[in-house]
């Protein structure tokens, strides 16, 4: 079950009484404000908490720009301004706190991004619980023929039933033998002291879920979600950032709509490609050979100027 009968109790109590505040307030968070939203099989996301606005971005923007904004003076246009000469620091005003349940291999994806704060549930304290992600047949895929971080066709008939079971039975038996080797009594009720909980998670496999509160600024959202919302991205990551995505977009749509032509849907230039396009745009036919960039560089840029 991606959510228990508490955490939505708890969610509904949350919303249920609202307080007035002087703070600066997203329509599009409030709205989403404690609720979660289910990912994959029992994983789930939520807002806890957020701090700013679009207009924060601007407010702090002009600390630096003074009366010099006039001629950026419409919010969206200083928004576009800032996102597109990379000033971040008014990015950063604005901060969200979500609570995440997600498998542990996905978390250690996740923890790369080192500019948020974690905590996490302990396991040392806690006892896990007997979730485990399964994909569903469709993510259950070959492994990636032209590339090396990524998977390719799906399997079908035997060897997706197969591949399922194994993944299944695994979890099943090694959350047995977790609970074997907790328990104060053998399994046939002689007594035992029972290993400590910081021990006995350690043959749990990579798909057991785990939980964390993830606070991150804004500007270092915006780079998670550039890398993470990608289609480069492994898909058990980018569902989670996909929502994310559409939560921001309601928090700072401004904001968001400026990363989103900018970042996700801008591309970089080298200034080998530029010279490549001017030179195109004169009339010239270029090859990779007289680019003077690599096959590789060839190929990203033909992916996206034909
Ligand atoms: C598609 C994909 C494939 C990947 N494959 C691999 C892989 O095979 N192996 C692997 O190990 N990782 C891999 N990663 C992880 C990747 O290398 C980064 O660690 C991860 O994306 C976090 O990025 P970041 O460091 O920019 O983010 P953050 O940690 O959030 O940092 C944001 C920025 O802050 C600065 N910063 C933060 N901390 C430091 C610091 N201590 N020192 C200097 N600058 C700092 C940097 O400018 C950084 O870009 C992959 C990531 C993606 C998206």
């Amino acid at each position: 079950m991606a959510l228990t009968p508490d955490q939505i109790a708890e969610a509904q109590a949350l919303r249920a009484t609202p307080r007035p505040t002087l703070r600066a307030v997203s329509e599009g968070m409030e709205a989403r404000l404690y609720t979660p939203h289910p990912v994959l099989d029992h994983g789930f996301i939520r807002v806890i908490d957020y701090m700013g606005d679009d207009a924060a971005i601007v407010q702090a923007a002009r600390v630096s720009y003074g009366a010099g904004t006039k001629k950026v003076s419409d919010d969206a246009g200083l928004i576009r301004y800032l996102m597109r000469h990379w000033h971040s620091t008014p990015f950063e005003m604005c901060e969200v706190k979500f609570h995440i349940k997600l498998p542990v291999f996905v978390a250690r994806q996740w923890i790369r991004h080192r500019t948020a704060n974690v905590n996490e549930y302990s396991a040392r304290y806690s006892i896990l619980d007997r979730e485990f992600y399964i994909p569903e047949p469709g993510q259950l895929a070959a492994q990636s023929t032209v590339n090396n971080q990524g998977r390719g066709a799906v399997l079908e008939g035997a060897e997706a039933a197969r591949v399922l079971e194994v993944l299944k039975r695994d979890a099943a038996t090694a959350y047995d033998h977790y609970e074997e080797m907790l328990s104060q009594a053998q399994p046939d009720g002689t007594p035992q002291q029972g290993l400590a909980r910081e021990l006995a998670r350690m043959n749990l496999p990579m798909n057991i879920y785990t939980q964390w509160y993830w606070k991150c600024d804004l500007h270092n959202l915006f780079h998670f979600l550039r890398l993470r919302a990608d289609a480069h991205a492994q898909y058990e990551i980018r569902i989670y950032a996909e929502e994310m995505a559409r939560m921001v977009a309601d928090w700072v749509p401004l904001a968001f709509a400026a990363f989103e032509d900018y970042r996700m849907g801008g591309v970089n230039l080298s200034a080998k490609a530029v010279a490549v396009l001017k030179r195109r745009l004169n009339g010239e036919v270029v090859g990779q050979e007289d680019s003077g960039m690599s096959k590789g560089e060839w190929r990203e840029f033909v992916e996206v100027w034909g």
